[in-house]
């Protein structure tokens, strides 16, 4: 007998009686059934994964829950971005019926943060909501979108307009499974773990510059990166669950990289939604600069380090062509709330010191853009 895993780390989502856990560490893919097990009565579950994820895990992990007497059924679903549709909501939800899941029962989904979202929000809505448990086997699913309770697909106009809240039970991110991963979708899910250092721990974005090599080697720099960015996400989400304040600041970069994602259609072979954020951070803290809150300085040793580990940093970055500014201005509009003229936008005030502005005028955007895409 082989000896069960334990995790490396354990950090609580403190959300009073919905509070969860996320367990990190390696190995956990083979130890998931047992950590499901004793946290969960149900015995019948609904697996939902991709057919990337699905020959590499799915059948190891059907075995497990399988062997903890775990009665469960799966959905293997297209990858990529444009999954995140009703065209695919609706077998989700269709399976999730037939498998009978009831109140102690649970969905799991087993991918990324494109699984992980539309799972979740057919978990939440799917006789008003069952219970629902994240494998995110994507850094970015790691170290984000696993977390937080944040679900839902997209609609042509933009990102993520239709969704719900709904927290998951239990979140188990096996760090082995990312060395299956193609280096442009750890690249990716990197833009977010750098994002944390960005928002208030320029602490975290200093060890990152010194130690980004071994974050992507993996090891124990992988397993401390992850933890500290869950532990960044869960302390925002227990302290501002509903966005109505300090949430916001983990969309760094998001406004700017969601409208790029809709002016590239989702398309992921030209760009995926962690490259969007790289260049939108990178936007940000250039736009930070032109409204004189930031040294221009700040901006380019952003820039610098997202270039150096390999990601896109530039409007130019994109193959194929972007739309005119306006265009990629409606996106925004739709992204965040315009009122009279003025924008929410998360902006810096140096390294590390982002915060909440809420009153940028869309002119000065606008302007900023036709420059950036002419550039
Ligand atoms: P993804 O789910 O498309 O995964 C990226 C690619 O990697 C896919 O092709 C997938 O099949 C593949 N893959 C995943 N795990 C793998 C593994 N272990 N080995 C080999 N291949 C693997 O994209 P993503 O980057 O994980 O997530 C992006 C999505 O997350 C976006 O839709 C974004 O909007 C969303 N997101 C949500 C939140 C939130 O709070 N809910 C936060 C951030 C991002």
């Amino acid at each position: 007998m082989t000896a069960t895993p334990s995790p490396a780390r354990t950090i609580r989502v403190d959300l009073g009686e919905r509070a969860y856990d996320i367990l990190i560490g390696p190995g956990l893919i083979a130890s998931a059934a047992g950590e499901i097990a004793a946290r969960l009565k149900g015995r019948r579950m609904a697996v939902v994964t991709d057919e990337h994820v699905a020959p590499l895990y799915l059948e190891p992990f059907m075995a497990g829950l399988a062997a903890a007497g775990i009665e469960a059924v799966s959905t293997i679903l297209p990858a990529g971005e444009k999954t995140k549709s009703f065209e695919h909501l609706i077998p989700v939800c269709e399976a999730i019926i037939r498998a009978r899941i009831e109140r102690n029962d649970a969905v799991i989904a087993l991918g990324g943060g494109v699984i992980g979202d539309l799972t979740g929000f057919a978990a939440g809505i799917v006789r008003r909501g069952s219970r629902f448990i994240q494998v995110p086997t994507s850094l970015l699913a790691q170290v984000d979108s696993s977390v937080g309770g944040k679900t839902g697909i997209n609609s042509p106009q933009g990102k993520n307009l239709i969704g719900v809240f709904h927290q998951p039970d239990l979140v188990l991110a096996d760090t082995d499974v990312l060395d299956t991963l193609s280096p442009r979708e750890f690249r990716a899910g990197y833009a977010e773990v750098a994002k944390y250092g960005l928002i208030d721990r320029p602490d975290f974005f200093a060890w990152l510059e010194d130690n980004w090599q071994a974050v992507f080697a993996g090891g124990e720099a992988r397993i401390e990166a992850i933890a500290v960015s869950c532990q960044a996400k869960a302390d925002v989400v227990a302290a501002d669950e509903r966005e109505n304040g300090r949430r916001a600041l983990l969309n760094l970069g998001h406004t700017f990289g969601h409208a790029l994602e809709a002016a590239t259609a989702y398309e992921s072979a030209r760009l995926v939604h962690g490259e969007g954020v790289s260049i939108g951070m990178v936007l940000a803290h250039q736009f930070s600069a032109r409204m004189n809150l930031a040294s221009p300085d700040v901006a380019a040793l952003v820039e610098s380090h997202l270039r150096t580990v390999g990601l896109p940093t530039r409007l130019g970055d994109i193959p194929g062509g972007l739309p005119p500014a306006e265009v990629l201005m409606d996106a925004i509009a739709q992204d965040k709330k315009v009122k009279g003229g003025k924008l929410t936008f998360i902006l810096t005030r140096g390294l590390g010191q982002s915060f909440v502005a809420d009153d940028v005028p869309a002119s000065a955007v606008l302007g900023f853009l036709e420059e950036k895409l002419s550039a």
